[in-house]
């Protein structure tokens, strides 16, 4: 176990060319095997480790650079139950050394040519190079001077060009909203998304069937992206049958399974078929798939890296190789967000990374506790969020007491109240449990209405998908605005 990060999930890499001087690949075996031993250091070649208090990201097993996971506890990994997770020890670390603030500067995906190469010789080289990099001296002479040239000599190192991370918040540059769902949250309509599942086979008849259900109810349908990485029809097919069926879609993106580049093509075919509502999302990790597992290094980004590419691509014009894109795309951009994953202060942090980002919306994992949920929405009012975008908290109708305790002892962040499972249990057909599980989504989607900064719902009726029309109905909702 290595002192300083939980251990390696995957193996170090290696250069992608042999180095040439015998001299060189001795120096980089050396700091290949120092490294590991400290930080389980992988050598991807774009140290953050000033960033993250000193714990190695790369030692996630899906490699975020970013944050925590939807799926992050505070015993351990979602993916490795042997190991804890990396970002919670990154986190409580950063809090303990008074460096939380840190962890907001969006990091840059890796520099595959620089994977395996050695970087103190790197580091050493910008620090001659710069003229007024830190001083040793200084660091008896000035402490201030010193930390101002510390931080910004690392900052140089771990930002790219081609990236150029910050921790600010950067709001869309456009005037005219990119879709329908748009329009109608700066309308300030209360509004109704909800979630279909794209079929296991290769017709769209029945999505255009449950299109039918509810286009008349709701002002998109989100269709998830291979979610548990179980393949099924893709989010981007999907979403162009919901289209051309008359509703408009949120198109799934995840990170998993996707280079850089099939993220920049997939999103940019999007736009070009009509689909301007993008939800970004890391993605869950191959373990969770039927099998048999994919190679372990599936992830060339996290959803906050999608956000910053997809909205300097949109606002800036180029590609994340600096070509200039001349037909811009139109997109809205949105994340998920985690309400009951790590404590609220952590959350916060990591939905102002993926605001400042690019995300212009979040809908959220199911909420079944409203006080918890309200915990979490004043920790995101502390940091100043809730005026830079639109919250559409996630909405479940449970359907038996077996799914309720199910959700409530299997899936990480779901926490519902033992008043709703003893509701759920004491109905005594499937029916009346049915019941319930509505008449408590109607009672949460009334309160939702009332509390401030609250934008609409996203219902996720897995495969009950028919139950949506009722639920607008009995929450007295009507569709939002038909754009354009
Ligand atoms: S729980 Fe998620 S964020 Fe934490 S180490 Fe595991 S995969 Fe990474």
């Amino acid at each position: 176990m290595p002192l300083f990060s939980p251990p390696r999930y995957q193996p170090a890499f290696a250069p992608v060319q042999r180095e040439s001087s015998v001299a060189m690949r001795v120096f980089t075996a050396v700091e290949r095997s120092l490294k590991g031993a400290l930080f389980g250091c992988r050598m991807c070649g774009n140290c953050i480790l000033q960033e993250t208090a000193f714990a190695c990201p790369m030692t996630c097993p899906k490699g975020l650079r970013n944050g925590l996971c939807g799926g992050a506890t505070p015993e351990h990994c979602e993916v490795d139950p042997s190991r804890p997770c990396t970002w919670y020890v990154i986190y409580e670390r950063a809090e303990r050394m008074g460096r939380l603030d840190k962890l907001l500067e969006v990091n840059a995906p890796i520099d595959g040519s620089r994977a395996g190469r050695e970087t103190w010789l790197d580091m050493l080289a910008h620090w001659r190079a710069q003229e007024n990099g830190p001083r040793l001296m200084d660091l008896v002479l000035d402490r201030e001077k010193f930390t101002e040239a510390w931080d910004r000599f690392f900052y140089e190192l771990r930002q790219p060009d081609w990236w150029q991370g910050d921790a600010e918040y950067h709001p869309p540059a456009y005037e005219e909203p990119a879709s329908g769902l748009e329009a109608a949250l700066r309308l300030g309509d209360f509004v109704v998304t909800a979630e279909i599942a794209p079929p296991l086979g290769a017709t769209g008849d029945i999505i255009e069937k449950k299109v039918g259900w509810l286009q008349d109810y709701v002002t998109a349908a989100n269709f998830t992206d291979n979610a548990s990485a179980s393949p099924r029809m893709s989010s981007l097919a999907a979403s162009k049958i919901c289209l051309d069926a008359g509703l408009e879609p949120v198109m799934q993106l995840q990170a998993r399974d996707r280079s850089r580049v099939i993220i920049e093509a997939d999103a940019m075919g999007a736009a070009g078929l009509g689909i301007h509502n993008i939800l970004c999302l890391s993605g869950d990790h191959q373990r969770f798939g039927p099998g048999p597992m994919a190679k372990p290094d599936q992830f060339d980004m996290d959803a906050v890296q999608v956000l910053w590419m997809l909205r300097r691509m949109r606002d800036e014009g180029v590609y994340l190789d600096g070509r200039e894109i001349k037909n811009r795309p139109t997109w809205f951009l949105g994340a998920a967000a985690s309400p009951f994953g790590a404590p609220p202060k952590y959350e916060a942090i990591r939905a102002e990374k993926k605001i400042n980002a690019g995300a212009q919306f979040i809908q959220t994992q199911p909420i079944f506790d409203y006080g918890r949920f309200l915990e979490w929405l004043e920790a995101l009012d502390k940091r100043n969020l809730l005026d830079k975008v639109y919250l559409l908290p996630g909405i479940v109708p449970l359907k038996t007491s077996r799914a309720a305790h199910f959700m409530a002892e299997n899936v990480p962040g779901v926490v519902i109240p033992d008043e709703l499972l003893q509701r759920m249990d004491a109905a005594e057909s499937s029916e009346a449990q049915q019941e319930v599980g509505i008449a408590y989504a109607l009672e949460l989607i009334e309160r939702l209405q009332k509390t401030p900064k609250i934008n609409g719902v996203h219902i996720m009726a897995v495969h009950w998908e028919a139950i949506v029309p009722r639920l607008v109905e009995g929450a007295g909702l009507s569709k939002s605005v038909i754009y354009p």
